[in-house]
């Protein structure tokens, strides 16, 4: 079984013919296999920033584990199956939204990298990324971290690392790491085979003797985020055969990445990546799939109807079936919006709109006034623009009744519904998400009974789906806009679909440590 294991990454044309072992090996990437049991740290940085939020990222608004705690993370089980331990430094993420403080990033990656220095020495690194990450000051904070680790365990250690579907890379980043994989699946229900393909790779390359390398191609495209699901056409077809490309002899990953179309800098991009001992193969299949991928890019398309938010309501308003829900997407804090915009309430106040559930507003303030006041009060609120005020203008409801408040031991996790002018409205303390039936239902509201749902989201969970009778999307503004042709493109490469006629044939890139040999 080993010995089929072994074989299959080496590519069959380097072994025929060449003279000595030593010299093939070298030219199949191998090295001596490992004796003893490796060592292998495991840590990272994630977040998905949205360039257009001026909303910041800081300390507080970061889950950071450190040492043993970073296993108690949901995605770091699967690292129990690995005969050889995983060393623990710091992992650290943040939820979709705006970029980073400097300063917060800075502190860190300092813990961070004193961590690794103290596992030192290391034979692998495992990185659980995200690959959207934005920093005050910085255009590629992945390549920044990857940078800095490589500084710390030298140039013999493997450094594997995954990615989400959304995350842009950069040449710096590539010519960094020795394997990386994304999900393959959005929404993205391959989280713990991501982890999996990234950790197999990383043991199986140290326990082997591998030396693997990336080929990349970076694709001028970017989609709206809603545009890219794996759920329908063209995305089911161009994901679905990516783990057919694995079975081939050299082949360790095959990923695709969609990109963040809300990062105006110039990495971002949509990609293929192959991780492998094989080159010419690699290099192949890149340039097959970037071909594929660039050819398919005008058939993407929303997964149900669109509008302004003024269409979406009046489409609602005279629909003959129920209950009619609207996504507010530009405003989703599942990626990257801010979800304190008042800008469907104001039309649903202005079009004197009854029967509403509105799903989703943050806002501090208010939720704290809830609390105080309680189940049964009637109070004035100033309800959303309390995170971005320059975005809009908050709206200012004379008797709001508090129908709900969620029991909780810390005020930032406090949840309220309140009802005024025929609409019922969900409050919190943070931003979170509130895509799910069961999420609405968990504090007493059915979203079914309401003639119309408007939630800060973009696609629709599947418990809503199939609520939705009809869905509709509605293209308001807000820090990832969905309408991505007028967000602002200032600092990206040329990239389709700004520039429509945009000509482009791929050009497959080898990073540096797979040339190195
Ligand atoms: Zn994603």
């Amino acid at each position: 079984m080993r010995r089929r294991l072994i074989l299959k990454m080496i590519p069959a044309g380097v072994l025929a013919g060449l003279p000595t072992f030593a010299g093939a090996a070298r030219a199949a990437g191998l090295v001596p296999a490992f004796r003893g049991t490796p060592r292998i740290a495991v840590g990272g940085i994630a977040s998905e920033c949205s360039t257009y939020s001026r909303i910041r990222a800081r300390m507080e608004d970061l889950t950071v584990l450190r040492g043993q705690d970073v296993f108690k993370a949901p995605l770091s089980l699967p690292l129990q199956r690995y005969e050889a331990p995983f060393l623990p430094t710091l992992t650290a993420s943040a939820p979709s939204g705006g970029p980073v403080e400097r300063q917060t990033y800075e502190t860190l990656k300092a813990d961070y990298l004193e961590r690794l220095k103290k596992l030192l020495p290391l034979d692998g690194v495992y990185l659980m990324m995200h690959g959207a990450l934005s920093v005050e000051g910085m255009d590629d904070a992945e390549g920044d971290w990857y940078e800095a680790t490589r500084a710390v365990v030298g140039p013999d250690c493997l450094i594997s690392a995954y990615y989400d579907l959304h995350g842009n890379l950069s040449r710096r980043a590539v010519d960094t790491l020795d394997a990386m994989t994304a999900y393959r699946t959005a929404p993205h229900v391959d989280r713990v085979e991501n982890v999996m393909r990234a950790t197999d790779m990383l043991t199986h390359c140290l326990r082997y003797g591998l030396r693997p390398g990336i080929v990349w191609a970076s694709i001028p495209a970017l989609l709206p985020g809603e545009q890219s699901s794996t759920e329908w056409e063209p995305g089911r077809r161009l994901w679905a055969d990516l783990s057919e490309y694995n079975r081939l002899p050299g082949i360790l990953d095959v990923s695709q990445l969609v990109g963040y179309v809300w990062a105006d800098e110039p990495r971002a991009a949509a990609s293929v990546v192959t991780t492998g001992t094989n080159i010419e193969e690699q290099t192949r299949i890149v340039t097959e799939l970037a071909a594929r991928y660039w050819d398919a890019r005008h058939d993407f398309h929303f997964d149900s109807p669109t509008g302004t938010i003024e269409e979406c309501l009046s489409r609602a308003m005279v629909s003959a079936t129920h209950p009619v829900v609207i996504s507010d997407s530009g405003d989703n804090p599942g990626g990257g919006g801010n979800s304190d915009q008042t800008f469907f309430l104001q039309a649903l106040l202005k079009a004197g709109t009854k029967d509403v559930l509105l799903g989703g507003m943050t806002d501090r303030p208010a939720t704290d006034a809830c609390y105080r006041a309680g189940v049964g009060a009637t109070l004035p609120l100033s309800i959303g623009a309390t995170l971005d005020p320059l975005m809009c203008r908050p709206v200012h409801v004379k008797k709001a009744v508090v129908k709900h408040l969620t029991p909780v031991t810390r005020p930032e996790d406090g949840e309220a519904v309140i009802e005024f002018a025929g609409i019922t409205a969900t409050l919190s303390a943070r931003r979170r998400l509130y895509h799910s039936a069961e999420s609405f239902r968990d504090m007493g509201v059915d979203p079914a009974q309401f003639k119309i749902v408007v939630l800060k989201c973009g696609y629709l969970h599947p418990t809503m789906k199939v609520l939705a009778n009809p869905a509709l999307m509605a293209l308001s503004p807000g820090a990832i806009n969905q309408d991505i042709l007028h967000i602002g493109n200032h600092r990206r490469q040329p990239t389709w679909p700004w520039v429509a006629d945009l000509n482009w044939t791929p050009e497959p890139y080898i990073s540096a440590r797979f040339r190195r040999g």
